[in-house]
C-alpha cells in the first residue's frame, strides 16, 4: 500500500493576523493549536488551526503577510480547501457566516455532496461540504461552535493544472491517488486506505490561463500525510522515482517534512502524523503562547519585538445543543 495516508495540513498566505485569528477561532470554532513562527522567515507568524486534539488531517495553518499583494489565480496552484462538516448543518453554517459579516456563494453539489462555498477575510477559498465520511475527530470543547456542527478536518483540495496528463500520473506514482470521478471539467482523485480527513485532491485542467501567483488568500502549499519516518522516506523515494525533486526531511518539530512541487508547480509537502503538537505544550494549553523551535528558542527576545503583537482569542463555548 502506498504510505500516504491523506491530506495532513493546508498552509495558506494570510492578510491580517488578528483578523485571522479571530475568524478561524471566534467564527469557525477551531481551536488555534499552535501559535509559533515560519521556520523560514521569523518574523512572520504560523498559526496552526485545527479540531480538539489537533489530529492531523483536520489543520488549517496561516502565515500572516499583511503587506503582500492579493494571489493571482491561474495554474500551477492550489485554489481552493474544502471542510468536512456534519450532515444537514449547512443551514446552520450559512447563518454563522452570514453573522461574521461572510456572503456565501450558492449552494452546490459536488459528486453528490451538499457544498457551501465562501471566502474568508483574506480571499481564501473555503467550501464547507457535508459528509459522514467517518474520520478521526475530536471536538473542541472551548469552542463557539456547537460539538455537533464543528468543522470536521480536511475534505479536499482544487487545483488548476495546465498539463492534467502530467499532474494526474505525479498524483498517482508519488501520492497514491487514483482517480475515482470527473463531475464536469473537474477530476477527483482520492487517496485508499484507513478513513481519515482528507482523501481527495479535485483538479482542472486550465491550458489557457496563465501562470498563478501567490499572495495573500493564496494556498501556499498542500502537505499529505504519513504515519512515520520510514513511510516518509518510502513517500520520499516514490516522488523522486516519478521525477519529483523532494528536499531532505526538514525537522518542523510537530512532524517532519519533505517538500517537492508537482509537474504544473503547486508546492507540495509530505508531513508525518508524528510527533504532534503536544511535543511541546500541555494538550490543554495549546497556542496560549508563542512556541518557538529550538534553534531559533535563543532568539525568542529578538523574534518577539518583530512580530506585530495579537491577543489569543477566548471564545464563550457554545451551550450545549439540544
Ligand atoms: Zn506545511
Amino acid at each position: 500500500m502506498h504510505p500516504i495516508t491523506g491530506l495532513h495540513h493546508v498552509s495558506v498566505i494570510a492578510g491580517d493576523p488578528q483578523r485571522t485569528l479571530d475568524f478561524y477561532v471566534l467564527g469557525l470554532g477551531m481551536r488555534l493549536v499552535k501559535r509559533t513562527v515560519n521556520q523560514d522567515a521569523p518574523d512572520t507568524y504560523h498559526f496552526f488551526f485545527a479540531d480538539g486534539a489537533g489530529t492531523p488531517g483536520t489543520e488549517l495553518t496561516f502565515f500572516p503577510w499583511p503587506n503582500m499583494p492579493r494571489g493571482r489565480d491561474g495554474h500551477g496552484l492550489t485554489h481552493e480547501v474544502a471542510l468536512a462538516v456534519p450532515p444537514g448543518s449547512l443551514d446552520w453554517w450559512a447563518g454563522r457566516l452570514a453573522s461574521l459579516g461572510v456572503a456565501p456563494g450558492a449552494r452546490e453539489v459536488r459528486f453528490g455532496e451538499t457544498a457551501l462555498p465562501f471566502a474568508d477575510p483574506s480571499g481564501l477559498r473555503v467550501t464547507l461540504v457535508e459528509t459522514a465520511d467517518p474520520r478521526p475527530f475530536v471536538p473542541w470543547d472551548a469552542s463557539p461552535v456547537p460539538a455537533d456542527r464543528q468543522i470536521r478536518g480536511l475534505h479536499a483540495v482544487r487545483l488548476d493544472a495546465r498539463d492534467l496528463a502530467a499532474t494526474a500520473r505525479f498524483l498517482d506514482a508519488a501520492l497514491g491517488h487514483t482517480r475515482v470521478a470527473t463531475e464536469g471539467d473537474v477530476r477527483r482523485y482520492a487517496v485508499g486506505g484507513a478513513a481519515r480527513s482528507g482523501a481527495l485532491v479535485d483538479v482542472r485542467e486550465t491550458p489557457g490561463a496563465a501562470r498563478g501567483m501567490w499572495g495573500v488568500g493564496s494556498i501556499h502549499h498542500v502537505a499529505f500525510a504519513v504515519a512515520d519516518d520510514a513511510a516518509e522516506r518510502e513517500a520520499q523515494a516514490l516522488v523522486r522515482a516519478a521525477g519529483g525533486h523532494p528536499t531532505e526531511v526538514i525537522d518542523r518539530f510537530w512532524f517532519r517534512s519533505v517538500y517537492f512541487r508537482e509537474p504544473g508547480g503547486a508546492l507540495f509537502e509530505i508531513a508525518t502524523d508524528i510527533p504532534g503538537f503536544a511535543v511541546d505544550e500541555d494538550p490543554a494549553h495549546l497556542g496560549e503562547r508563542l512556541i518557538l523551535p529550538p534553534f531559533l528558542e535563543p532568539h525568542r527576545a529578538q523574534i518577539e519585538r518583530a512580530l506585530p503583537p495579537v491577543v489569543t482569542p477566548h471564545p464563550e463555548p457554545a451551550a450545549a445543543h439540544a
